[in-house]
C-alpha cells in the first residue's frame, strides 16, 4: 500500500482549501467587517516554506486590492505536507513584514564589527566581489573562496556554481548538525539517511523526540501519527520527556550515547528467538565478508552467521543493556517481542539526538538500522528505505562538469572519512595557519551564534589577515553578520527560487518555491525581469545574485566560468532565471512535462500553479529491481558477484553525483548477482548491506567495521554523579522556533522565549539549586548562568537546554532584530571573553503596532558559546552532548552570563585531533571513492599529493 493509499486526503478535507481551479481569483468575506459581507478577492500563489528543512507546501495569499501578501496557508496539492504546516509556516508572512529585516545592501565603513554601514547598490556590491573573486582565481588562489550554508533550501543550484567556478569551497552546516547519523546509515548501504514508512509501519522506533523536532518534521509527524491511529506501536528513546515520549507505548530515557548498547540487546534477542528475517539477511547482507573477517576459523556458511553475531555481541543481554543504559530490562525483552512478531514492518529513524551528541555517535544509526536488516524491514510496506529512493534531484540545464580541486581547509587530511567538511574547525584551522580566506560566503548561516566555540569565530572573524572579506547572504540580521563586510538581503520562503526534494514517505516529490509577487506580477501582465524588483526593498534571491556574480567574476569569458551562466536561447547574454527552470522541468522530472500537458501548460507553468510534483512510480524494494540489458552492457560479473565496467575501478566519474545527496559508486558498478539473477542492490561496493565493512577497516578503523558500541566522552560512569558533574543536552528543538532563522517571526516569539535548564528534582536537591534558581553551568572552555526548571521529566543526571534562545545584539536598536535578542556587553582581554547581558527584550517603536506589544522579557543564555569543538575522529561530527559541572550561581552571576577562554577552546581542538587516524588511505586517496560527499570533485583530485 502506498502512503496516497494509506492516507487519501478526503474531499471533506479539501472543502477547507478553496478549490485549485479558482486560485486566480479567491472570493472570501472580510472577516473583519463582519456583520457585513464585504468580499475580498485574492490570487493564490503556492510556494515552499524555507523555514525548516522539510520544505512543506505554503499558499500565499496575494489582497489583489493591495497587492500584498495577506497571509500564508498549507498548499493540498503538495504531496508531503498535504496542505498542513507546523506554527513555523504561517509565521512566514511576520519574517516578510518584519520591520527590522534588513531591505539593502550594506557595506561595512569602520573596523570589522564596528557596527558602522553604509547602504549600496547592489552594481557596486557584485563589481567589488566579483572582480576580488576573479582576481583570486587568475592568481591561483581558488581554495581562499569559501562558502559556507546553513539552510540550503534548493537541491543542486550552489553545487553547479561551485562545479561552475572549478572550486572546492562548498561549506555546510552538516558536521554540526547531523553527521553522526548519516555516516552511520552510510556505512550500511551508501546512503546517508533513512526514509520511514510510519503511515504503514506496525512499529515504530525513533531515537529523538521526532514529532517536535525531528528531520521534516510536519509530514512526519502526522504520518507517525497515521500509524499510530493504526495500532502501530511507538518506542522513543530519549533521556528527556519530550512530546514524543508522552505518547509513546515505551518511553526509554537511557543513558546519552547508550543507546547502541540497548538496540545491540534488541538485536540478540531477535536473533536468540529466531525472530528474523533469515531470507532477507542471506540474499542482501554480505555476511559472507564478515564471517571471513571476523570469525575466519568457521565455513562462510549463512548458518554460522547468528551464532557468530550472538558470540560477537554476548556481553549484550537486557540485563546489560538495563545496566549500562539505565532502563528497565523487562521494557527491552517487551519491545524485542513486538519487533520479532512484526518483520518487515519496523519503521525507525535517528537524525541528530544520539548521533549527534556523542563520540562514536554515529554507531547509534548503524545500530538502529541493524534492527531493520534483521528484521527485513527494508524497503518495505511499514519498513524503512533508504533516503535516495525517495528523494528526487533533477539534473539542472547547464550541467557543469566537476571540477578538479581538493581542499584542505575543508576535508582536512585528519578526517578522511569525514561525512562532510570539518567547516566548523575553520577557525582552528586559521589559527595554526593552514590558510587563510580571501573571500567568506555565510549564506542562512551564523556560525558566531550556531557553533560551538562562537568566540573562536569572532577572532577569526575580526582579523582581516585571516579572512579577507566576509559576506553575509542572510534575510535578516544576525550574530554573524554583525561581522561581515557586506550584508546582502537575501529573501524568506515568498521571495525567492528553489527545488527541494526530501524523502518524507514512500514516494518521489520535488516542491518548487517561488517568489509571490514576482509570479502575481506575471499573473497581472506586468512581469519583472528580476526578482529583486518585486521583493520587498532590494531584497534578492540567491539564484539570481549566483548568476549576476558569476559575470562579474568573469565579465570576458577568458576564465571559462561565465559560459556556464549564459542563456542557452540568447548565447552572449546571462542565462535569466524562468529559463533555467523552463528547462529543469522540462527536461529532468519524470511524468512532469505529461501532467504538464494534460493541463494545457508548460511544466513551468505547472509549477508555478501547484508548487511542487509527485513522481510517479512506487519506491519499494527498490535494491530488487532487475538489473536490465542496457545496464547491464559492458559490464563483467567478478568474483564477489558484482557487475562492474572493467577499467573504471576507482575513475569513474558519475553524472548523478550532483549535490553529494546522492550516493555514487566509484567503481562503476551497476548491481550485483543475487541467486542468478543480477540486481540493483546498494551503492555500496558490496552492492548490499554491509554488516561488516570494509572500508572501515582498510582505513584504520577495524574495531568498529560492524555494528558496535563506542563509549561516549559523557558517559554516565565515567562522571563524578555524586558530586556536581551532569550531562548536558543543549541541542533539543522545540516545534515553534527554528535555530536563529524564526527569530523575526512575532508570533513564535510570542509562543516560546525561555529556555530554562532542565533539572530533575532530586539533582536540584542535591545540588543545591532553588525551585527556579540559577545555576552556574560550567564547561571545559567556560560558564554560563541560566534559570532552571525542576522537571521529572528528565533523567536525573541528566540536564537539557533548548538550543533556540540566547540571541543577542551589541547597540540598542541595530544589529539583530529585536523581536527574540537582547543588547549584551562583549568583553575581551586577549583570549578571555565575557559576554554581559544588559536588557532582555523589550517593546519598540516601528511600523507594526505589535512591536510596542512586546510582554516578553528573557532573551535567553548563549550557551554554544562555552562549548568547545569536539569533532568525532571518524564522521566529523561535533559531539554536541557537554560534560558540565553544575553548581548553584555566585555572588554577582546573572541569568544569561557567559565567559569563555579560547585558549582552552585550542587545547581542546587539540586534544580531539590527536583521536584521529589521518589518511591518505589505500591506493593514497584522500577519502574513499564511494563515499558521498557535496560538491563532488573529479576522481582525480583523491589522490593526496605526494
Ligand atoms: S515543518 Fe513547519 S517549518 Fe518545517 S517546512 Fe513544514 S511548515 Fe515549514
Amino acid at each position: 500500500m502506498t502512503d496516497a493509499a494509506a492516507r487519501p486526503l478526503p474531499d471533506e478535507d479539501l472543502s477547507a482549501y478553496p478549490d485549485p481551479s479558482t486560485w486566480d481569483d479567491v472570493v472570501v468575506h472580510d472577516a473583519k467587517d463582519w456583520p457585513r459581507r464585504t468580499e475580498r478577492h485574492y490570487a493564490l500563489v503556492p510556494t515552499t516554506c524555507f523555514n525548516c528543512e522539510a520544505n512543506c507546501g505554503l499558499l500565499a495569499w496575494v489582497d489583489k486590492e493591495s497587492g500584498e501578501i495577506a497571509k500564508l496557508e498549507g498548499n493540498p496539492l503538495h504531496p508531503a505536507s498535504r496542505g498542513r504546516n507546523c506554527a513555523k509556516g504561517p509565521a512566514t508572512i511576520n519574517q516578510i513584514k518584519d520591520t527590522e529585516r534588513i531591505l539593502h545592501p550594506m557595506r561595512r565603513v569602520g573596523k570589522r564589527g564596528e557596527g558602522l554601514w553604509e547602504q549600496v547598490s547592489w552594481d557596486e556590491a557584485l563589481a567589488d566581489i566579483g572582480g576580488r573573486i576573479g582576481r583570486a582565481f587568475r592568481e591561483g588562489r581558488h581554495d581562499e573562496v569559501l562558502y559556507h550554508v546553513g539552510r540550503p533550501g534548493d537541491d543542486s543550484y550552489v553545487e553547479r556554481v561551485l562545479h561552475a567556478w572549478g572550486i572546492d569551497g562548498h561549506n555546510s552546516h552538516t558536521n554540526i548538525c547531523s553527521s553522526g547519523a548519516r555516516f552511520g546509515y552510510a556505512a550500511w548501504m551508501g546512503f546517508d539517511r533513512p526514509s520511514a514508512d510510519y503511515a504503514n509501519a506496525k512499529v515504530i522506533f525513533l531515537i529523538s523526540s521526532h514529532l517536535e523536532a525531528g528531520h521534516y518534521f510536519n509530514p512526519h509527524a502526522q504520518r507517525i501519527m497515521e500509524g499510530r491511529e493504526r495500532g502501530a506501536k511507538i518506542v522513543c528513546v530519549d533521556p528527556r520527556l519530550s512530546n514524543t515520549g508522552s505518547i509513546a507505548d515505551w518511553w526509554l530515557p537511557a543513558w546519552p550515547g547508550t543507546e547502541p548498547v540497548l538496540l545491540l540487546a534488541i538485536a540478540r534477542l531477535l536473533l536468540e528467538s529466531g525472530t528474523w528475517d533469515r531470507d532477507f539477511v542471506r540474499r542482501w547482507v554480505n555476511w559472507d565478508t564478515y564471517l571471513r573477517a571476523m570469525h575466519p576459523d568457521v565455513e562462510p556458511d549463512f548458518d554460522n552467521v547468528a551464532p557468530a553475531l550472538l558470540a560477537d555481541w554476548a556481553a549484550h543481554t537486557p540485563e546489560r543493556a538495563a545496566e549500562v543504559c539505565g532502563v528497565d530490562a523487562g521494557a527491552v525483552r517487551a519491545i524485542a517481542e513486538v519487533i520479532g512478531a512484526n518483520l518487515g514492518a519496523l519503521a525507525t529513524h535517528n537524525w541528530r539526538a544520539a548521533g549527534a551528541g556523542n563520540l562514536g555517535g554515529w554507531q547509534t544509526a548503524r545500530c538502529l538500522w541493524l534492527l531493520n536488516v534483521l528484521t527485513g524491514s527494508v524497503g518495505t510496506v511499514g519498513g524503512t528505505s533508504p533516503n535516495g529512493w525517495n528523494k528526487f534531484i533533477p539534473v539542472p540545464p547547464r550541467h557543469t562538469e566537476p571540477q578538479g580541486r581538493w581542499n584542505e581547509m575543508t576535508w582536512a587530511p585528519e578526517y578522511p572519512l569525514a561525512h562532510h567538511e570539518m567547516s566548523f574547525l575553520l577557525p582552528h584551522f586559521l589559527r595554526e595557519g593552514r590558510g587563510r580566506v580571501d573571500t567568506y560566503f555565510t549564506r542562512v548561516y551564523n556560525p558566531v551564534w550556531t557553533n560551538p566555540d562562537g568566540f573562536s569565530w569572532i577572532e577569526a572573524l575580526t582579523d582581516e589577515d585571516l579572512v579577507g572579506c566576509h559576506i553575509a547572504l542572510t534575510p535578516t540580521w544576525s550574530e554573524t553578520a554583525w561581522f561581515a563586510d557586506y550584508v546582502l538581503p537575501m529573501g524568506v520562503a515568498a521571495e525567492r527560487h528553489d527545488v527541494a526534494s526530501y524523502e518524507t514517505h514512500s514516494g518521489r516529490w520535488i516542491g518548487f518555491r517561488q517568489p509571490v509577487l514576482r509570479r502575481y506580477a506575471e499573473l497581472t501582465g506586468a512581469p519583472v525581469a528580476s526578482t529583486r524588483e518585486a521583493n520587498p526593498g532590494e531584497v534578492w534571491e540567491e539564484n539570481e545574485f549566483w548568476i549576476a556574480l558569476s559575470w562579474q567574476i568573469d565579465p570576458d569569458g577568458d576564465l571559462g566560468i561565465r559560459r556556464h551562466f549564459e542563456s542557452l536561447d540568447r548565447p552572449g547574454e546571462p542565462m535569466g532565471i524562468d529559463e533555467y527552470y523552463e528547462h529543469l522541468f522540462a527536461h529532468s522530472i519524470p511524468g512532469l512535462p505529461d501532467a504538464a500537458e494534460a493541463e494545457g501548460r508548460s511544466p513551468l507553468e505547472y509549477m508555478r500553479r501547484h508548487g511542487a510534483f509527485a513522481i510517479p512510480g512506487d519506491q519499494y524494494q527498490v535494491h530488487e529491481r532487475e538489473l536490465t540489458g542496457d545496464e547491464l552492457a559492458g559490464t563483467v560479473r567478478g568474483d564477489d558477484g558484482v557487475y562492474r565496467t572493467p577499467g573504471t575501478a576507482g575513475l569513474h566519474d558519475s553524472l548523478d553525483e550532483i549535490s553529494g545527496h546522492m550516493p555514487f559508486i566509484g567503481d562503476g558498478s551497476a548491481g550485483v548477482d543475487v541467486e542468478g539473477t543480477p540486481r540493483f542492490g546498494f551503492p555500496t561496493p558490496s552492492r548490499k548491506l554491509e554488516l561488516y565493512s570494509e572500508t572501515m577497516a582498510d582505513w584504520g578503523w577495524p574495531e568498529h567495521a560492524t555494528p558496535g558500541w563506542i563509549r561516549s566522552h559523557v558517559h554516565w560512569e565515567d562522571l563524578d554523579l555524586a558530586g556536581a558533574e551532569r550531562i548536558l543536552i543543549p541541542t533539543f528543538r522545540i516545534p515553534t522556533l527554528i535555530h536563529t532563522r524564526s527569530g523575526n517571526a512575532k508570533w513564535l516569539n510570542e509562543i516560546s522565549h525561555r529556555h530554562p535548564l532542565w533539572l530533575h528534582p532530586a539533582d536540584a536537591e542535591r545540588l543545591g539549586i532553588e525551585v527556579g534558581g540559577l545555576a552556574r553551568v560550567t564547561t571545559r572552555i567556560g560558564h554560563f548562568v541560566i534559570a532552571t526548571w525542576r522537571t521529572e521529566g528528565i533523567r536525573p543526571g541528566v540536564v537539557a537546554c533548548s538550543h533556540h534562545m540566547g540571541r543577542w545584539r551589541l547597540e540598542g536598536d541595530r544589529g539583530n532584530e529585536r523581536w527574540s535578542s537582547g543588547v549584551v556587553g562583549l568583553d575581551n582581554d586577549d583570549h578571555r571573553w565575557q559576554l554581559t547581558p544588559r536588557e532582555g527584550t523589550r517593546p519598540f517603536a516601528s511600523d507594526d503596532p505589535d512591536s510596542g506589544r512586546i510582554w516578553w522579557t528573557d532573551a535567553g543564555v548563549h550557551q554554544n558559546l562555552t562549548f568547545p569543538v569536539q569533532p568525532d575522529p571518524i564522521s566529523g561530527m561535533h559531539c554536541w552532548l557537554q560534560r558540565v559541572t553544575i553548581t548553584p550561581a555566585e555572588p554577582g552571576d546573572r541569568h544569561g552570563d557567559v565567559h569563555v577562554d579560547t585558549e582552552r577552546s585550542a587545547d581542546a581542538y587539540r586534544e580531539w585531533l590527536a583521536l584521529t587516524r589521518p589518511g591518505p588511505g589505500p591506493g593514497g586517496l584522500r577519502r574513499p571513492l564511494w563515499f558521498a560527499r557535496p560538491v563532488k570533485p573529479k576522481a582525480t583530485a583523491y589522490r593526496a599529493a605526494t
